[in-house]
């Protein structure tokens, strides 16, 4: 997977990807990761790659022509010379696990952060291919959108986790909330480490993780039950549940 980001502030995109498992991935050539200063496509001999609004009104826009020249270069590096520009915005459509499930799927990700009161909305038509929101709230820049979702998707790259933490029982897939977890020690403060999980006995241990997944689900985000894949003893659990 090749990740090429177009930012103001690349430092933000490195410090972030280069920890934990998404810096492993890039180390071990699972995850490429190319990071593109906007600045540096300025013509200006200050460096200016912002300016003031049309019709006037709070804050800075990024201006058309580094931000336009910046994506060239970015599609460039794509492995078919053209990649998938994302512009990093509140208006786009809401990031979730199947859009990550999607963009996985692409060989090369482009991601274009705006900042101050956004970008030029010329190079948006021209340029971006698509636009996504992290969440219906405003940030200062779209560095953080795009390492949420970079990061997102890396989970998913063949390879970038270990066997032993695959992706697969994660919260969200099916549409069921992750069962909880524990590690030693087996009692922290008088709570005890739920008895079934020291039995051994892994067909108990996977019916009561089912359960939990769907208890949690059903007590905290019943609205993901609707679109989850339920089997009969799944359904019978939570007529149950209702029950009580
Ligand atoms: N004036 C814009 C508006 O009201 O929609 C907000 C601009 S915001 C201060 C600056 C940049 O941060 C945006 O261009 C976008 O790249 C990024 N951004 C802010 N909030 C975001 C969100 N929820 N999801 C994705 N990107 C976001």
């Amino acid at each position: 997977m090749n990740f090429v980001v177009l930012s103001l502030f690349p430092a933000m995109i490195r410090e972030c990807m280069n920890t934990s498992i998404t810096g492993r991935a890039i180390s071990n050539g699972h995850i490429n990761l190319d990071v593109i200063d906007i600045r540096d496509f300025s013509r200006d001999k200050h460096l200016h790659v912002d300016d003031y609004p049309y019709g006037g009104g709070a804050g800075m826009v990024m201006m058309a022509d580094p931000v336009y020249r910046a994506c060239e270069h970015a599609r460039s590096l794509c492995s078919d010379g053209k990649g998938r520009i994302i512009y990093m915005s509140p208006s786009g459509r809401r990031f979730d696990r199947n859009i990550a499930k999607e963009l996985s799927q692409y060989n090369d990700l482009i991601f274009l952060c705006g900042h101050y009161e956004g970008i030029d909305e010329r190079v948006i038509e021209l340029e971006a291919d698509d636009a996504i929101s992290i969440g219906d709230f405003v940030l200062t820049g779209g560095e953080l959108p795009a390492v949420c979702i970079m990061d997102a998707v890396s989970r998913l790259v063949p390879g970038v986790l270990s066997n032993d933490m695959s992706a697969v029982e994660e919260s969200f897939e099916d549409n069921l909330l992750e069962y909880p977890q524990y590690t030693r020690p087996e009692v922290f403060m008088g709570k005890k480490v739920p008895e079934i999980l020291l039995s051994g006995h892994h067909a108990n241990i996977s019916t009561w993780r089912r359960q939990q997944s769907l208890e949690r689900t059903a007590k905290l985000r019943p609205d993901l039950l609707e679109k989850a894949d339920l089997n009969i003893r799944d359904k019978e659990y939570l007529r149950n549940l209702k029950n009580i």
